[in-house]
């Protein structure tokens, strides 16, 4: 298919799309618009700019046509579109007046936090056809009555990964509660971690899966490379040298989320000192860590303020996080299931990944053994060798600092508190920020962290200072 021509669209349709230029459809278009058409679930991999507005509002304007010929008599809510932020929703809101300019009468709503319920209520009693909002708002209208969804036809998640990082599902699972079960399901997302998966297993039926090849390497496998570290007749040298070779690897990988392995505790606190010495955005997670700051720390390299999470295999048990970018065993792990349970933290939910593992030469000959467990080849290197370079000069410009921060706030579940309640205090006339500016909000029993910029990261924590959420005031203040 290389032309709108051949797909069974209203004339309309086709006027409107030439009328703004679109002469062929986007891959993801041309993948899941016959599919839609014929009122299928559809589960979508695909990227911002990748054309995917038009790919389920088109479907949803064909469908309008047919049960509203008269778009103007009645109007009663057909689809519903839950976005992450209130800057995506807004862009959605266009795209579709964009293409629903020939659909004379149709009502079209934004309904996101950090602007006044009031004109929403009002415009939500004449009628509309399409609602466009995130989860917190959308729930609050849900909860007030102002927002009647028995008659909705179709609903579309829109960066349901994202929504997911911000911590919404329980806002998601309300309104699903409350939709009709005969409804037709889509779900975008521009990654597939299992949290995904299971989302759609919940919400839809029999989906179809559509799944763009990006630029980006699609195949999910795991680089596993070994590196030899030198010398080796010193023991006492050694500790250096890993720690040389670490930060080596990592200026040259530049890992967004890394988990180094040590075998032994007292190297966890040791490696960590030594890493934020260097500027390194990382923390150690041990057995000794207090509760809290376990929390804390895990919080905030869930959130990506923390890059490297040093972890002994048994403090790693408990680290929930979907999928990193890069494991490292700063030693060779003494069990070889061990190794294989550390690799498969990377590489997940059909991304790339990297392991990396230190060994000493004599442990050459127990990687044969690990690439048969895991079936893949590891890369052996030998030729990095830093002996003749000062750790200073390897440590210097690392580039590994993180540029998200994260605000700890003092109120969570318990206190009622919302992901909606965090973005509107930061997004709203108070606060001001950008949802861009605002990574995931994790909202804890007693507690809630918030990763946002941190270009930003005063101006976000002084509004949340002095002004209130869910009109009370809480103590907030930056989780170092
Ligand atoms: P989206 O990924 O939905 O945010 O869309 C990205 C941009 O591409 C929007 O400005 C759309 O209007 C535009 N667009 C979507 N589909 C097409 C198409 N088939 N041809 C040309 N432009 C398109």
């Amino acid at each position: 298919m290389n032309s709108f021509e051949s797909l069974s669209l209203s004339k309309k349709l086709k006027s409107v799309l030439s009328e703004l230029g679109f002469q062929k459809p986007t891959p993801i278009q041309e993948q899941s618009l016959p599919i839609l058409l014929q009122g299928r679930d559809l589960i979508g991999q695909s990227a911002t700019g990748s054309g995917k507005t038009a790919a389920f509002t088109l479907p949803i304007l064909e469908r309008l046509d047919k049960d509203f010929p008269d778009l103007q008599r009645n109007p009663q809510l057909q689809a519903l579109i839950l976005c992450p932020t209130r800057e995506l929703s807004l862009q959605v809101v266009s795209e579709i007046r964009k293409l629903g300019k020939k659909h004379m009468g149709l009502k079209v709503l934004a309904l996101t936090g950090g602007v006044p319920l009031g004109p929403q209520i009002a415009a939500l009693e004449k009628g509309i056809h399409i609602a466009v909002g995130t989860p917190g708002r959308i729930c609050d209208h849900l909860r007030k009555g102002t927002l009647a969804t028995e008659s909705v036809k179709t609903l579309v998640l829109d960066e349901a990964d994202r929504m997911l990082e911000m911590g919404f599902i329980e806002e998601m699972d309300f309104i699903f509660e409350r939709l009709p079960s005969d409804r037709h399901t889509l779900l975008f997302s521009a990654t597939f971690p299992a949290s995904i998966e299971k989302l759609s297993r919940n919400i839809q039926r029999d989906p179809v899966r559509i799944t763009i090849q990006t630029e980006q390497k699609s195949n999910p496998d795991i680089e596993q490379r070994a590196y030899v570290v030198l010398p080796f007749q010193e023991e006492t040298f050694e500790f250096t040298d890993r720690l040389k070779l670490t930060l080596q690897l990592l200026k040259e990988l530049q890992p967004v989320s890394c988990i180094v392995f040590v075998n032994f505790k007292a190297d966890a606190a040791e490696l960590a000192r030594e890493l934020v010495r260097f500027k390194v955005s990382a923390a150690a997670l041990h057995g000794d860590l207090e509760q809290t700051d376990r929390e804390r720390v895990m919080a905030k390299f869930r959130n990506q303020s923390l890059r490297v999470l040093i972890a002994t295999d048994v403090a790693a048990r408990g680290i929930d996080v979907d999928s990193v970018d890069a494991v490292m065993n700063f030693d060779l792990p003494q069990k070889p299931d061990v190794y294989v349970h550390r690799i498969g933290r990377t590489g997940r939910a059909g991304r790339s990944g990297i392991s990396i593992t230190l060994i000493l030469p004599k442990q050459k000959n127990k990687l044969e053994h690990l690439e048969k467990l895991t079936g893949s080849k590891i890369h052996l290197h030998e030729e990095l060798d830093l002996r003749n370079i000062p750790l200073s000069e390897i440590g210097a410009n690392l580039n590994l600092e993180s540029n998200m921060e994260t605000l700890f706030i003092a109120a969570g579940r318990k206190n009622k508190m919302r992901p909606g309640d965090i973005l509107g205090a930061l997004t709203g006339e108070a606060g001001g920020l950008q949802g861009s500016d605002i990574g995931k909000i994790e909202i804890q029993d007693y507690f809630s962290f918030v990763a946002v910029s941190k270009t930003v990261a005063k101006r976000a924590l002084k509004s949340l200072q002095e002004g209130r959420i869910k009109g009370r005031r809480v103590r907030a203040e930056l989780a170092r």
